[in-house]
């Protein structure tokens, strides 16, 4: 048979389980039609590249990105970041700033909770150092925003506005006042986000071309885009590019797209609009068959939902859905064949999905076909460990976090608690779907998008010297607890196939396998033998989308 490309003398992982190591491979038509040893080729010709012992495995899959909020970020300045000592000085440090810049419409401040010194600031202390501008400053990644009276009533907000998500996404009152702090759904996107709406095809093009990019440099052929909350009309603008992208051939990205729902009450109209997302969004690489749920919140503004309540505050944090509305939205889902991904940092977001889970597997039984994948999973509660395994639930982690310093984390948690966090190994061994991500919301420099450090801080616990990554994000220590380490096989199945698997794609993609797309990376190095510490420097020589050579 004539062969497109044939590979030989090369070192393959092939992530397939049935042939997991090979040394020669054919592609013809963007697919691999051969894989396994050199006396195997001699029924197909072509051009043959002698790799010399080169290392090869599948295209990496990022089974939890988000590729529609950073287009809005690429364009919304977030503002100075300030890392203040205490609340005053951060008022301080922001009426200096305004001073010093007067005449904008709205000043904009990036802040960690941290520097506050465990004091919060409220509106009338931002009122007062700007009395006539907007002024916004955000929490770290966005989950929490805090905004001046001029901002609220440009939004419309007052004391009686209807928290979206009560106990989750809310308005922060103190005695039934707002306070201007606004949290998860009710702050984010719409506040933060707020005058990059109107962004021209062109601009929402040139964003997307440098994520591609990125991806073509460091070899991510697929990922889960785990949506946009709060603003579908820009969520959607931005697909309606990536489709027109895709059918000029521009996309050599595979995007499994989603939608988010962000409330019990709003499950059956969303239902129909992932029902529509299916039907408008379906090019040869761009598919949407799946809800995106938020089930909670981050730990560090305990909007993590809890079952072991918070130890400084003694509350637990809510959840968006009860496990009987999941239970509910399952058997929709089923129904109409669409998955379900949700955002679980906390202990009860997981189990109250395991529930959900539990719930509508006893009325369906084996006719519940719905993918289910809880992502982040910070911290499980121990009963809950071996029902991922059990029901068939996906657990997805995001492994660049799992060598994050506990001491912050303790204040919360407590110290034993928090030496119990990012518990992926026990999963693997019990039997789970493990699939990896990065979890990124801006396009900023791509560190933290970068695979091989998720790879890294999997295997490691640490971020380091020897890391690839920005000096603040560095850690001391091993994160407990170490033999929740992970080894350099079990990360390069959970970017591959798994991630495959979680995406309903592993017959087409995730494994080097004949017959599936010939989406495949070389280096020059072997990664099952390359150090660990240090491994996020790691790059692919060569990267291949269906048999293409794309960089
Ligand atoms: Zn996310």
């Amino acid at each position: 048979m004539k062969a497109d490309k044939i590979i030989k003398n090369a070192k393959i992982f092939t992530a397939d389980r049935s042939n997991p190591s090979a040394s020669a491979l054919a592609v013809k038509d963007g697919k691999f039609v051969y894989v396994g040893d050199e006396a195997g080729l001699s029924a197909y010709e072509g051009d043959v590249t002698d790799l010399q012992g080169k290392f090869i495995m599948p295209g990496i899959i990022d089974s939890h990105v988000h590729v529609t909020i950073p287009v809005g970020f690429e364009y919304a300045d977030v503002g100075e970041r300030i890392e203040p000592n205490g609340k005053q000085d951060a008022l301080d440090i922001m009426a200096k700033y305004i001073k010093e810049n007067p005449g904008e419409k709205r000043y904009k401040f990036l802040l960690e909770k941290v520097f506050l010194n465990g004091e919060d600031i409220v509106k009338e202390e931002l009122d007062a150092i700007c009395p006539d501008a907007e002024l916004q400053i955000q929490e770290g990644e966005g989950h929490s925003v805090w905004v001046n009276s001029k901002i609220l009533e440009k939004h419309g907000i007052t004391d009686d506005t209807l928290d979206p998500i009560p106990g989750l996404a809310i308005y922060v009152r103190k005695d039934g006042h707002v306070t201007g702090n606004c949290i998860e759904g009710a702050a984010e996107i719409p506040i933060v986000l707020d005058s990059s709406m109107e962004l021209s095809d062109e601009q929402v093009d040139a964003a997307l071309q440098r994520w591609i990019d990125f991806s073509v440099e460091y070899g991510v052929c697929a990922v889960f885009d785990a949506g946009l909350p709060g603003d579908a009309k820009f969520h959607e603008k931005v697909y309606k590019r990536l489709a027109e992208l895709d059918r000029q051939g521009k996309l050599p990205v595979y995007i499994d797209g989603s939608l988010v729902i962000n409330a019990e009450r709003d499950a059956g109209e969303g239902l129909e609009e992932v029902k529509r997302y299916h039907r408008e969004y379906d090019t040869e690489h761009l598919k949407v068959h799946t809800m995106k749920i938020f089930m909670d919140g981050t730990q560090k503004i305990h909007t993590a939902a809890m079952v072991t309540p918070y130890a400084d505050i003694g509350t637990t944090g809510a959840t968006a859905f009860s496990a009987e509305g999941i239970a509910e939205l399952l058997k929709n889902l089923n129904a109409a064949g669409l998955d379900l991904h949700l955002h679980t940092v906390g202990e009860r977001a997981s189990r109250t999905v395991l529930d959900g889970f539990e719930m509508a597997q006893k009325e369906l039984g084996d006719s519940l076909k719905v993918r289910v994948t809880c992502a982040h999973l910070e911290i499980q509660d121990d009963a809950d460990l071996d029902r991922f395994a059990k029901l068939g639930v996906i657990a997805n982690y995001t492994p660049w976090w799992h060598g994050e310093n506990i001491e912050d984390s303790a204040v919360w948690l407590g110290e034993e608690r928090s030496r119990k966090q990012y518990r992926c190994k026990t999963l693997w061994d019990s039997g789970a779907l493990v699939a990896w991500s990065t979890d990124n919301i801006t396009f900023e420099d791509f560190t933290t998008w970068n695979p091989y450090l998720g790879m890294e801080v999997g295997m490691t616990r640490v971020r380091n010297e020897k890391t690839r990554i920005q000096e603040y994000n560095r850690t001391a220590a091993v994160t407990p607890p170490e033999d929740e380490k992970m080894g350099i096989e079990e990360m390069l199945l959970g970017f591959t196939i798994n991630g495959a698997r979680q995406l309903g794609i592993e017959a087409a993609k995730g494994s080097i396998t004949a017959g599936k797309d010939a989406d495949f990376l070389v280096f020059d190095n072997d990664l099952l033998t390359a150090d660990k510490e240090g491994f996020s420097y790691n790059k692919p020589k060569d990267v291949y989308f269906c048999g293409k050579k794309m960089n």
